[in-house]
């Protein structure tokens, strides 16, 4: 039985999930930052194996077909995966895995981790969600409308998740999960 628990991050592109992430890590030295594969391009001030792992989508199929992802999905035309060995790993040596997924991930997830933790993120509104997409820069204007699409389907499935944070202000969102994290790993 696995003593770590796996904490997940979800919900629509632009919520501010990495920064959510970032703190969480920065408060919980416990936590493990689970890092993700994907066939994305590199965005300018991404590092291979820091903010994923990059794989073009020939070895991104090869890896699927070897079975080395807990989950896989393709997001905004794109793939994204859960490596499986280190999550695997490290939940055995029982430490909490933080993880940042959309929502099919998540949902695949729950499947697998029951008992995990799930966070499930949300805008104020979605015309801020778009304000916060444009700001960050790092997307073409057709790739922000395809997000903000999606974001519409993601939301369809807020009801399935246990912890609906509402990302106001980053440092009430943040203090919220922390302390929900607190109480559930300390029960
Ligand atoms: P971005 O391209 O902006 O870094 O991420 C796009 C989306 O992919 C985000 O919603 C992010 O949470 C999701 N994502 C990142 N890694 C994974 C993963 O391993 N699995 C799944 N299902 N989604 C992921």
């Amino acid at each position: 039985m696995n003593k770590g628990r796996v904490i997940v991050i979800l919900g629509p592109s632009g919520v501010g999930k990495t920064t959510i992430c970032k703190r969480i890590l920065r408060h919980r030295p416990d936590v493990c930052f689970s890092i993700s594969a994907t066939s994305r391009p590199k965005r300018k001030d991404e590092k291979n194996h820091r903010e994923y792992i990059f794989l073009s989508e020939k070895e991104f199929k090869e890896w699927i077909e070897k079975g080395c992802f807990i989950e896989y999905a393709e997001v905004h035309s794109n793939l994204y995966g859960t490596p499986k060995k280190s999550l695997e790993e490290t939940l055995k040596k029982g430490h909490h895995v933080l993880l940042d997924v959309d929502v099919q991930g998540a949902m695949n997830l729950m499947k697998l981790y029951p008992n995990g933790i799930y966070f499930f993120i949300v805008p104020p509104g979605m015309h801020e969600l778009e304000k916060r997409l444009k700001k960050r820069d790092t997307d073409e204007k057709s790739t922000i409308k395809k997000r903000l699409v999606n974001a519409i389907e993601e939301f369809k499935h807020v009801g399935k998740f246990k912890y609906v944070i509402e990302n106001r202000t980053l440092n009430e969102a943040v203090s919220k999960i922390l302390s929900i994290i607190e109480r559930e790993i300390s029960t």
